[in-house]
Parts: structure tokens; sequence; C-alpha cells
């Protein structure tokens, strides 16, 4: 049986803004050959944030080794890293202006350290013509190499480093399979303690059938490991194979997790139904 079609509800629907440099991103973006996750997971917020010059990077490809549910990031067998990949996205923050970049990757776990080392060079290659850049990592969980893919980040240190629970524990079998929901509060508590002054960062989304009380757990969770920064947004399914909405989310209902992650300490707290954790990043530094 089909599941019946959901209505999306008022504060979801919104013209695309697509004006101011929308065009001028987009060319650039496509001359230089750079994958985006804007694109990749068909954001709702590309006309506003590219309208901006902003964009995030995907690096390491467009193809994941992982299949999570929620994302629309095609499953496959990845190519080998690009070496031209870092010049390109410097050429890419020269050309745009970038003064916040936001770089994530697909899950490499082909490769032995998860491609942190693809994350330095990019980082280390844009320094060199955009010297006050600032940077923000959204990275896979790094998976059996947290210990040396947090080595290998040292060198391009600093940034935020993000990384994404995604969704409460009791859902990763369905959403995040390839996951472990320890293991990736374990990355920020390593990255924490290995650099105290780096902020961290993580984004839940809501609407997949989580409980109040498995959210405020993971809040807490995240307090657990000292984690700065948290983002909070509507889960909206991005392909037709991924997971179906469970709720549409009320934004007040966004606000009032946006106090009680604020009480818990929280020093930076987005939380809205089109937040996405590269949304406006750059306003928490
Ligand atoms: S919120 Fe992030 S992923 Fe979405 S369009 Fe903006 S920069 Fe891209």
């Amino acid at each position: 049986m089909t599941e019946p079609k959901r209505r999306l509800p008022e504060w979801l629907k919104r013209p695309l803004p697509a004006g101011g440099n929308f065009n001028n991103t987009s060319e650039t973006i496509s001359q230089l050959g750079i994958e985006t996750i804007c694109t990749n997971a068909n954001c709702p917020n590309q006309g506003e944030c590219w309208s901006h010059g902003t964009a995030t990077v995907l690096i390491l490809g467009n193809i994941c080794t992982r299949n999570c549910k929620f994302c629309s990031v095609i499953k496959g067998k990845p190519l080998p890293p690009d070496k031209t990949e870092p010049q390109r996205i410097a050429q890419l923050a020269t050309e745009l202006k970038i003064k916040y970049l936001v770089i994530t990757s697909v899950t490499r776990d082909d490769l032995p350290d998860g491609g942190a080392s693809q994350f330095r060079d990019v980082i280390n290659t844009v320094r060199q013509s955009n010297e006050n850049i600032r940077f923000e990592l959204l990275v896979p969980d790094f998976k059996n190499c947290q210990s040396n893919a947090l080595d290998v980040l040292a060198d391009a240190l600093p940034f935020v480093l993000g990384h994404n629970l995604e969704t409460v524990p009791r859902l990763y079998p369905i959403a995040r399979s390839g996951a472990n929901y320890q293991a990736s509060l374990d990355l920020l508590n390593q990255a924490k303690n290995k650099w105290p002054n780096c902020p961290t960062k993580s984004s839940i989304m809501l609407g997949l059938g989580e409980k109040d009380e498995e959210v405020q757990q993971v809040l807490k969770d995240l307090r657990s490991v000292n984690c700065d920064r948290l983002s909070i947004g509507q889960y909206l399914k991005p392909s037709k194979s991924s997971l179906d909405v469970v709720e549409y989310v009320h934004p007040d209902k966004f606000e009032q997790w946006a106090i009680f992650a604020k009480e818990l300490g929280f020093k930076w707290v987005m939380s809205s139904p089109f937040t996405r954790s590269s949304y406006n990043a750059h306003t928490g530094s």
C-alpha cells in the first residue's frame, strides 16, 4: 500500500528566492566542477544561500559508502580522492569572496583515514590564497579511524568541528544504519578533549518519529561531551526512496527546543523548520 501524501503545512511553503548572486554562484560552482551538499541533498535553502553567495562544498565525490535513509546522496563505489579538488575549492573561495567556508564530505569508509587528509589539504590550500577565511567542517564519523583522522586534521586548525547525530539512537537502525550513536558522540568528545578551544557542533532533524524525551536525552548527551553548538531542523524527504516524514513539527516547538538547549548550556543554537547544519553557520563565529 502506498503512503498517503502528506500536505505541506503553511510554514513550510515559501517562494524560492533565486535572485541576487544566485546565477553567479551556480555558474562558478559548475565551471569549477565542484560538488555541493546544497544540490546533492536537495536542500530547501539553496535559493536563499546561493543568492547570498554561500554554498557548502561536498568533497571526496558525490558517491557515498553508506546508505542513510534520510539522505539523497547516492551509495556506491566512490572514486579515489581528486588531487585537483583543493585548488579548485580555493579558486571558488576567491571568486565568490567567501569569508566562512563550510566543508563536508560523503562518508568514505573505503579510505584509511576516512578522508581526513582531503579535508586538511582543502583547508590548507584555500588558506594560501584566502588568508582570513574561517572554516567549519562537517565530518563523517570516521568509523574505525577516529583518532588517526583527528591527528590528520590537527594540521589544519583552527576550524569549527561539526559532526551530526542526525536523530535519536532508537531510529538509527532505520535512518542511519551504518552508524553508531555512541561512536558519533565519542568523536565529538575526542575532538573537544584534544582541542578545548575548537568549537564543536552537531545537528539533529525532527519529524522522523522521535519522542520528546528522546530528543531531550540527545541534547543532554551532546552537552555531556561539551558540544558547543547545535542546530535543529525539520526532516524533509529528499528523494522518493528516502524515509517518509512522520511529522511536520510546528515552529513553536522548534523555539521551545532552542530555549531548552540554551538552558543546557549550548553557546549557539539554531532551531527552526528550515535550519540545516550549515544554514547561516557563519553567525556562530
Ligand atoms: S543550508 Fe547549507 S546545504 Fe542548504 S543551501 Fe544553505 S549552505 Fe547549502
